[in-house]
């Protein structure tokens, strides 16, 4: 990842004479320091200017747009700035912007307080003001309010920094397909040039000849250091290791591929393994654990989110759901191979089983139980002009079943608001059997994901009716065709 900074931009004017620009400036070092030493934010913010003129607020946008390493702006207007003069500055942005509302003293100084503390602690009212600039111009923007010393305060920042980073490595992730869609799925297709304007994925097909090619031509000692390296991660659970060592090559014909071209994210398909004696398993899981995204089936808009949710938050891994436990109100989650191991409850076995389709020979994968706690599901599809986020926030339980003759990895969640009524919701919006899993990335960050890159958000939580659903999918597809 990129050392990505957050520039804290403070809105001011001249009015109130030096000395108080010189203590709003001291004040707001104090708090970009205070939050840099929290340890709750997993990029560094730097205090750039306190904005007292347009030319001023104009300067800054344009500089930051031009920065690589700038990954969004934060505002907080410490006293009142007009915003007239945040409006050429605010035209031009490219970059994500959190409106941070605070104030430098948390309560009200009871024999301190004189009309000098209320123009220079005057955030509830300059803060107002710089909110209507940003309604006014349908900016796309966060606001998060509350004092920088509250701990939940500093935590929701950090998660929105995490969202913004991943919006820049999704401006230029580059996704490898090897071969096409598998045929006459609907839900995996999508339109790429659309893709690419909103989200940056650049997706483009490699030929799986090359890779097959590639794969016969690692070398042993190549391929014994792959093995090596799955058997520090992984506990070996077959006599096979023709297999597991014909996954190794996979991998690193793999890796040599997308690492030459850049690539973060790539999809298969089991239609078209030219060449190839095995379908990739432990080789894609293991590409996985590394960050890299995957998508089965050619399922290329889930393997760039699968790579986006990971710079978000590292246990996000792409999934599928396959079969239900109705009386109990469970979802059982898996794929034919290809369940990322950040997942995992323990240390994942490497099996070796036939495999019903793809006419190959058995491939090695990793076989675990997925781990416990609150996460989400999260599905891209593409409505036919616009693309939609769906998310459903679940919650992960362990296993009800070992389920001995399963040979694949396994993750078992209780779906909100419950298994039907979430179900029935899901398939109103529209959304597919493939996902993205996460336990470290939550509903509120895919929503401030979809704002930046002006995509639909459709969440279904505890409260989500079909009744309510249905009605907001109306609502909000006349107001996306009105937008186009
Ligand atoms: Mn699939």
């Amino acid at each position: 990842m990129k050392a990505y900074k957050f520039w804290f931009v403070v809105g001011s004017q001249f009015l109130y004479g030096e000395e108080t620009l010189k203590t709003v400036e001291r004040d707001c070092r104090t708090i970009v320091e205070t939050l840099n030493e929290s340890g709750k934010l997993p990029y560094e913010i730097v205090y750039e200017d306190t904005v007292k003129t347009a030319g001023g607020a104009e300067k800054i946008v344009k500089e930051a747009n031009f920065d690589d390493t700038c990954a969004g702006i934060i505002t907080f207007c410490h006293t009142f700035s007009p915003s007239k003069m945040w409006i050429n500055a605010f035209s031009l942005l490219q970059k994500p912007l959190l409106h941070f509302h605070t104030q430098f003293n948390s309560s009200i100084p009871n024999e301190e307080i004189d009309m000098d503390y209320m123009n220079l602690h005057q955030s509830a009212h300059g803060d107002r003001e710089h909110g209507f600039i940003g309604a006014r111009m349908r900016l796309p923007r966060k606001v998060i309010a509350g004092h920088w010393r509250n701990e939940s305060v500093q935590k929701r920042i950090g998660k929105w920094m995490k969202v913004a980073a991943a919006y820049d490595f999704s401006r230029n992730l580059k996704v490898m397909r090897f071969g096409d869609n598998m045929r006459e799925v609907a839900v995996t297709e999508g339109d790429k040039v659309e893709t690419q304007i909103k989200l940056g994925w650049q997706v483009n097909t490699w030929p799986v000849g090359k890779l097959a090619e590639m794969i016969d031509a690692v070398t042993e000692e190549e391929t014994d250091a792959k093995v090596a390296e799955y058997l520090s991660r992984y506990e070996l659970a077959t006599d096979n290791m023709d297999a597991v060592r014909y996954q190794a090559k996979e991998e690193i014909a793999m890796k040599k591929l997308l690492d030459a071209e850049g690539c973060r994210a790539y999809t298969n398909t089991f239609q078209d393994l030219y060449g190839m004696r095995q379908l990739p398993g432990i080789a894609s899981q293991n590409l996985m654990a590394d960050g890299y995204g995957y998508g089965a089936e050619g399922d290329w808009k889930t393997a760039a989110m699968t790579a986006v949710m990971k710079v978000m938050g590292k246990r996000s891994a792409f999934m599928e759901d396959y079969t239900y436990d109705l009386e109990g109100g469970i979802s059982l989650g898996a794929h034919m191979l290809e369940v990322c191991p950040s997942v995992a409850a323990d240390k994942p076995r490497i099996e070796v089983h036939p495999l019903g389709i793809g006419d190959r020979e058995d491939p090695a994968r990793l076989v675990f139980e997925g781990q416990a706690g609150k996460g989400i599901v999260v599905s891209l599809v593409d409505m036919g002009g616009r693309m939609r986020f769906i998310v459903q926030d679940i919650e992960c339980v362990k296993p009800t079943q070992t389920m001995p003759n399963l040979p694949v990895a396994r993750v078992m969640w209780k779906a909100a608001p419950n298994l039907e009524t979430g179900a029935e919701c899901w398939i109103l919006a529209g959304g597919a059997h493939h996902t993205v899993l996460s336990l470290d990335v939550d509903a509120e960050m895919v929503r401030d994901f979809a704002r930046m890159a002006g995509i639909e958000f459709v969440h279904i939580d505890k409260d989500t009716t079909p009744e309510k659903l249905e009605k907001e999918l109306f609502f909000a597809d006349v107001a996306w065709q009105l937008r186009r």
